[in-house]
């Protein structure tokens, strides 16, 4: 298990019945994070967003230029696209919490372009104080992984897709869930079999990951 460079918040125990307000508070005071350098250059932070008590919560990488934009979670290409892959498992997005394991946008420029650019360990680690937080106060039933990233920060170890991807997993604080592909993953498949195939993945990642919630 890899050593934390910050503690974790207090143990669960039952929700809180301010468990919204909390979160809200949560919210407001990541605004303010300074716990690893990339809040210099995005231009906000982006928390999760759905309602206390969710029973599935999503976990994605960071946001990208156009969450990091509106300051909301997977509104962007990739939120488009996970939007029409949760429908296709017959989830319905208003039913779940959707998170980032990395709350502020990490990304070099190419030209006139922002690139994502992927957060590396420390920074996971940081930012896990959060995703720490939601996942106290919304206390789902079942967590999603989406891509290593995400899986990396609720495992808090290496999580190597290809092998552990899409099957049941307890997560390293206990709680139950499943590692499937980021959406932007499917995206940045080089041609169109390649992302139908990848697409596929995701989906099947979603349907087995309601089945395991569900059970
Ligand atoms: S990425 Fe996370 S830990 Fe780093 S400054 Fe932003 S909110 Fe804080």
């Amino acid at each position: 298990m890899t050593e934390s460079l910050f503690p974790d918040p207090p143990a669960r125990g039952p929700r809180p019945a301010d468990a919204a307000e909390r979160l809200a508070t949560a919210a407001e005071e990541a605004r303010h994070c300074r716990r690893c350098p990339l809040y210099r250059d995005a231009t906000q932070v982006v928390f999760g967003e759905g309602s206390i008590g969710a029973s599935m919560m999503l976990v994605g990488e960071q946001p990208g230029d156009q969450e990091d934009i509106a300051g909301r979670p997977f509104v962007g290409p990739a939120g488009k696209l996970l939007d029409r892959a949760l429908a296709d498992a017959g989830i319905d997005r208003s039913t779940v919490y959707v998170s980032n394991a990395v709350k502020h946008f990490k990304y070099e420029m190419r030209g006139k372009h922002r690139l994502h650019k992927s957060p590396n360990r420390g920074e996971v680690e940081a930012c896990r104080w959060w995703l720490a937080q939601e996942l106290d106060l919304v206390r789902p039933h079942f967590v999603v992984a989406l891509g290593a990233t995400a899986a990396q920060a609720l495992m808090r170890r290496t999580v190597v897709l290809s092998r552990e991807g899409g099957r049941a997993l307890v997560w390293a604080d206990g709680s139950h869930g499943l590692a499937t592909i980021h959406p932007s993953a499917v995206l940045r498949q080089r041609d169109e079999p390649s992302r139908a195939q990848a697409y596929d993945g995701l989906v099947r990642g979603l349907i087995e990951a309601a089945r395991l919630a569900a059970g």
